[in-house]
């Protein structure tokens, strides 16, 4: 039997990869895989045991001694570190502030990029980051890029924070993200960037079902 693909989705924050990519995941029957919880469960991690972010040599010494593991359940996906459920903690606006700074050290990227290979080395999987079509699994026989205007991209967050209870300036939501585009697209290692052979999805005017369906196509139409 052939090998099941590897669908690689790339993009910037608030693109809607995780929404997208599970949608593809569950029709298809594949692993969903979050590399960015990854990237925030080391950062969270490292925030409690109160490590200096900037001190690179003990954050890859932490890094390698940390299990991580995602857990799917229905349509969610449970992020677990050292046995402990931390999918809600990873999401606070202190670690995603903080993740890029893990997310620029080399060390860190090596251990997690391992990690993620094993992951779908058997095919099978759709993963959402930043660097999965360029450096994860540069052969991934499906690539996406994901983007949107970055307007719309803080409007969706400001409605997902709206929908949990929290309000936040729509202004204030907008400056992260291009803070955190900055910094993911200026770093050294890894930079989010469009792999050369990946299809391009501009999701800014389109519904999630309707992005969810053109990837859905594409795989099917050279599976076919
Ligand atoms: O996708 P999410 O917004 O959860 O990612 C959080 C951060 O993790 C990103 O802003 C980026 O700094 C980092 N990241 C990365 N490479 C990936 C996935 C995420 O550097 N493949």
């Amino acid at each position: 039997m052939r090998k099941k693909p590897v669908v690689a989705i790339d993009g910037p924050a608030g693109a809607g990869k995780s929404t997208i990519a599970k949608i593809v995941a569950r029709v298809l029957g594949y692993l969903y895989i979050d590399t960015g919880a990854m990237y925030r469960a080391i950062t969270w991690k490292a925030m409690v045991n109160k490590i200096d972010l900037r001190d690179e040599r003990k954050i890859v010494e932490m890094s390698k001694k940390t299990d991580i593991k995602l857990a799917q359940s229905d349509d969610k996906l449970k992020i677990f570190v050292d046995g402990k459920n931390v999918s809600e903690k990873i999401r606070s606006e202190n670690v995603t502030k903080n993740t890029n700074t893990i997310a620029a050290i080399q060390g860190v990227r090596k251990i997690l990029r391992d990690k993620q290979r094993l992951l779908g080395r058997n095919g099978g999987v759709v993963m959402e980051g930043r660097d999965i079509g360029t450096a994860v699994f540069p052969a991934a026989e499906k690539k996406f890029y994901l983007d949107a205007k970055p307007k719309e991209r803080a409007i969706r967050r400001w409605k997902e924070l709206k929908a949990k209870g929290k309000r936040v300036l729509l202004k204030k939501i907008a400056e992260a993200i291009r803070r955190r585009d900055y910094r993911d697209i200026h770093r050294g290692i890894s930079p989010l960037k469009k792999a050369k052979d990946a299809i391009v999805i501009d999701s800014t005017s389109l519904t999630q079902k309707l992005v969810a369906q053109k990837i859905l196509d594409r795989i099917m139409e050279s599976n076919g």
